[in-house]
């Protein structure tokens, strides 16, 4: 008699990552160390990010308010620290993985809608944590995962964020031996008083209580390192084993962060929480090559980002460009230096300071354009572009700054002298940058993001190009776009003519995804259509950067 063949179904393992006490002490980068320290204990891991706004997506949102739109394969826009999980963790992350209050609401409404619950009353407890549990698990599963990260966004107590926790408590309560829990709390140092103060977290944990749950781990974020004495007071206070209040203090560099953990055997005690058995020794081993080649580089490479996304009040912030500041890293790491960033604000190179500030460029191994919308700061973009171009300095330029390479091109070589991009001028009668036309029909639908090209597509590189080299052996590359514009194919024979080469197109050959002067002309003037930091990796940096920065340091011996 045949008998049905039994599949084992996997049992995975849940670890949610909450913050006590208040935000910005590293929760992010806490989940993202916690990933990598499990997967080098022989587990398959993946990181689900819960950001507690009503925004479905982070497509909508202003990058100095929030920072980086971190744009994933399948065109998802989502918070940067999904950024953070796919560079530690050295995976790609589906959608899948991310989700906000907006994102599940609008879930169960349409599930309302379409008469899923079957008449029943619709509620927020449980419907909203179900459905919250329901997007968990699957995201699990179709990463084949044994253990899945949740960070949830926020505090714990903020009345933002309390069914994301409502849905921890549910997981728990249904398998308590695969659920466990990490509290990233803050411990101040009053300058005043000169001492570690633990009581912040004490109440952050009765908060956490309230809601039906206990932390298993409580990451204990201070500029100092936890003494013992207070270790035992939180324990003793907050119902746990000392030994599972980890002290991460204040460091050099967040890849710092999963070596200290080890120190902690912070592993051990998840996996022990978890009821699993290590499958391997932590070793953490390309993980400690890759710190300490950060920390043993001597010379060093000047690159200069010339962008807008910088201030808000009084503040400069970086944020806005993470993905290409980590991009810039690696690349200058692997190339054995250490990266000097220093950021210049578009505006800086138009009207009466333009021409001293140009001059200071000279200073720099490399200038880097990344992305950006509008029309503020374009002009003395452009400026920048021109000068690196005829002072042959290293320029590479993502999306926006590629088309602008194109513009500039046009402009000042082929004598269009008002060439634009139909975002800044649609009436100009020379649009090197247009929108394509079935983008137009949508546009005047006004339905803007359905305008947008988004996530991971193919592009066919040409052989003996700048960018053909740097690629190494590969023809075929993927990569991810954001952006609504291209280079208007009406245009692209003059381009050519005029000497600037076309390094990788859509497969169909309609799109230019690279743009490039070759090698005879300028050691590096490099643009792309899409945005190479996406993919960079610590672990994997990317070949664009790579070359860049080989050729920044290169330039800098002569
Ligand atoms: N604003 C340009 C576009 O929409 C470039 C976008 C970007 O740099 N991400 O095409």
């Amino acid at each position: 008699m045949a008998t049905k063949k039994k599949t084992a179904v996997k049992r995975r393992k849940y670890i949610f990552v909450v913050g006590g006490v208040m935000s910005g002490v590293g929760k992010g980068i806490t989940a993202s160390s916690i990933g990598v320290i499990l997967q080098d204990r022989g587990f398959k891991v993946t990181s689900i990010k819960i950001d507690p706004y009503v925004n479905v997506d982070a497509g909508t949102m202003n990058p100095t308010e929030h920072g980086e739109v971190f744009v994933l394969n399948d065109g998802f826009e989502t918070d940067q620290d999904m950024g953070n999980y796919e560079r530690f963790l050295n995976v790609s992350i589906p959608s899948d993985n991310y989700m906000t209050t907006g994102r599940v609401y609008l879930s169960v409404i349409e599930k309302e809608r379409n008469l899923k619950y079957k008449g029943k009353c619709v509620q927020v407890v449980p419907h909203i944590p179900l459905e919250v549990i329901s997007r968990i698990k699957l995201a699990a599963e179709k990463a084949d995962a044994d253990i899945a990260i949740i960070e949830v966004g926020g505090t714990v107590g903020e009345y933002e964020n309390i069914l994301f926790v409502e849905a921890a408590r549910m997981m728990e309560l249904q398998n308590p031996d695969d659920v466990s829990c990490v509290m990233v709390s803050y411990l101040p140092v009053p300058s005043k008083l000169g001492e570690m103060k633990t009581k912040p977290t004490q109440h952050a944990v009765r908060a956490l209580n309230s809601n039906g749950v206990q932390p298993n781990v409580i990451i204990a974020r201070s500029s100092e390192p936890l003494d013992q004495v207070r270790k035992e007071k939180i324990a003793l206070f907050c119902n746990m084993r000392p030994e599972n209040v980890i002290s991460a203090p204040d460091v050099e560099s967040i890849y710092d962060v999963p070596i200290n953990f080890e120190k902690d055997k912070l592993s051990d005690k998840l996996l022990a929480s978890l009821k699993l058995k290590p499958k391997k020794d932590s070793s953490l081993k390309e993980w400690r090559k890759f710190v300490a080649i950060t920390k043993n580089t001597k010379k060093e490479v000047n690159i200069a980002v010339v962008g807008k996304y910088f201030s808000t009040g009084d503040f400069v912030l970086s944020d806005a460009y993470i993905s290409v500041i980590e991009a810039i890293k690696y690349a200058a790491y692997v190339n054995g230096a250490k990266p000097i960033l220093t950021w210049l604000s578009s505006e800086e190179f138009e009207g009466d300071e333009a021409k001293t500030n140009l001059r200071t460029l000279s200073n720099y191994d490399g200038i880097l354009v990344p992305g950006g919308f509008g029309s503020r700061g374009i002009e003395g973009k452009l400026s920048v572009i021109q000068y690196a171009r005829e002072h042959k300095i290293p320029y590479f330029g993502l999306c926006y700054g590629m088309q602008l390479l194109v513009i500039e091109f046009a402009r000042n070589v082929l004598g269009f002298d008002v060439a634009n991009t139909a975002e800044i001028d649609p009436n100009s009668p020379h649009l090197v940058i247009d929108i394509m036309p079935d983008q137009k029909k949508k546009m005047k639908e006004e339905n803007y993001g359905g305008s947008m090209r988004l996530g991971a597509y193919p592009a066919i590189l040409k052989k003996g190009t700048v960018a053909g080299k740097a690629y190494g052996s590969k023809k075929e590359i993927s990569e991810r776009h954001r952006h609504r514009y291209e280079v208007n194919p009406e245009y692209i024979e003059r381009l050519e003519k005029g000497g600037l080469v076309f390094s990788a197109t859509s497969p169909d050959g309609i799109l230019m995804e690279i743009a490039e002067l070759p090698e005879s002309k300028h050691p590096f003037f490099l643009g792309t259509q899409f945005h190479p930091e996406l993919i960079a990796r610590p672990l994997d940096p990317h070949p664009l950067f790579v070359e860049f920065v080989r050729v920044a340091l290169s330039q800098r011996k002569k």
